[in-house]
């Protein structure tokens, strides 16, 4: 025989038998997905060239072998039943119908798959055709939706901050006012020094007590709202943290068309970190920067890490080539409330601070001096092997 391929025709039901194992052979080494065939006992007859690739055996390990060696948790146990059920009642749980179950692999590794299984009767006996594709890359994906969801949510909270805080203030008024009338009447009362006045005068000043303590109440109410409670402390890799806050700080903004430019200094810096409060951080200090450079042409934002320092902290920069810090704000801007917008609320700094300073980081501002404003964070590098 030679390697040549030939060019008569050869119609396939032609094939001698040799003709006809070469065919499968080559269907086997070619189909893009694992394909696996059984018998009605589940002994596996063939097992394709991607099959070996995805389960990390080779068809000579697994001829003969039973197919529920590939198979995870309850169904590895109970494949037997499946296939002595279909047989006796006919009824198709999974056959041409498909089904995403777990497999495992040769090293013990449990991944998700498609399954799908096509069936052939020769005679008394009936084959099954496995066609099998690794659910691990879909999942993830998926998974990382869910998450960009979550961050999502939690960031159009903390847009919600704005609209709660007229809410809050409104919600203060009330006990402010409250200990107010109380203290001025006791002043009042304390003219009259009498035991029944005296009486009075306790249960004034123990109400505005009472009131003082609610007004505390719903302040720590908003800033649990806000930073969404504990830091959760995790090895997170900063790329992909700050490629996804980029991306978040562009939606539903009307600068978002300003370019951000993002530099590495290493280019897998891990750090210590929770990444949704992290991000948060980003978010905050691109949104400002998208902000102040209304109406500036050529606007960019760069967002640019440093190597670690010696102390073991990785610094990250968001630059913009704005109008540089108001004059007026220079000392103000990390403080509640100090805002130069006409709808600021002045609490993103703020936020961002209490987030960077509980991960035991600094931020601050520095002017560089070719102008625009530079706000800089440090985060401890995570040095683990993981
Ligand atoms: P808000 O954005 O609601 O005003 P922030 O605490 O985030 O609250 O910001 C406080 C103030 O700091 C802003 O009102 C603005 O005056 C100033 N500021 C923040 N970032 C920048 C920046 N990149 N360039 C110029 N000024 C800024």
């Amino acid at each position: 025989m030679t390697d040549k391929p030939r060019t008569t025709h050869v119609p396939l039901n032609e094939l001698d038998e040799q003709g006809r194992k070469l065919h499968f052979r080559s269907i086997l080494d070619s189909v893009p997905d694992a394909m696996i065939v059984t018998d009605e006992s589940g002994v596996m007859l063939a097992f394709s060239r991607a099959a070996e690739a995805l389960f990390g055996y080779t068809q000579q390990e697994m001829l003969g072998q039973p197919v529920n060696v590939l198979m995870a948790g309850r169904d590895r146990a109970n494949h037997d039943n499946y296939i002595g059920n279909y047989m006796t009642t006919g009824k198709r749980q999974i056959i041409g119908i498909g089904r995403v179950v777990m497999a495992a692999k040769a090293d013990g590794t449990l991944f998700p798959i498609d399954l799908k299984i096509g069936e052939a009767r020769i005679g008394e006996h009936f084959l099954f055709t496995a066609f099998i594709r690794d659910l691990t890359e879909q999942q993830r994906a998926e998974l990382r939706i869910q998450e960009m969801q979550s961050e999502l949510v939690h960031f159009s909270r903390l847009s919600a901050v704005g609209t709660m805080a007229s809410a809050l203030a409104h919600e203060l008024n009330q006990p402010l006012t409250a200990v107010a009338n109380y203290l001025e009447a006791s002043r009042d009362l304390l003219d009259s020094p009498d035991p029944e006045t005296k009486e009075i005068l306790r249960e004034a000043l123990s109400e505005a007590a009472r009131q003082a303590v609610r007004a505390g109440e719903i302040v720590r109410k908003l800033r649990s709202y806000v930073s969404r409670g504990e830091v959760d402390m995790r090895t997170v890799h900063l790329r992909p943290l700050l490629l996804d806050a980029i991306a978040l700080s562009r939606i539903s903004r009307d600068h978002a068309d300003i370019p951000v430019n993002l530099e590495l200094a290493v280019a897998d810096q891990r750090v210590q970190a929770d990444p949704i409060q992290v991000q948060q951080v980003v978010i905050n200090l691109i949104r400002n920067a998208m902000d102040a450079m209304d109406g500036v042409d050529d606007a960019r934002i760069r967002v640019r890490t440093l190597s670690p320092d010696e102390a073991g902290f990785v610094a990250i920069d968001v630059c913009d080539n704005g109008p540089g810090l108001p004059a007026e704000m220079k000392e103000a801007i990390f403080k509640p409330f100090a805002t130069t917008k006409s709808q600021g609320m002045g609490l993103g700094l703020s936020i961002c601070q209490t987030i960077v300073e509980a991960h035991g980081g600094e931020i601050r501002a520095i002017t560089p001096p070719e102008g625009g404003t530079c706000f800089r964070f440090t985060l401890r590098a995570d040095t683990g092997k993981t």
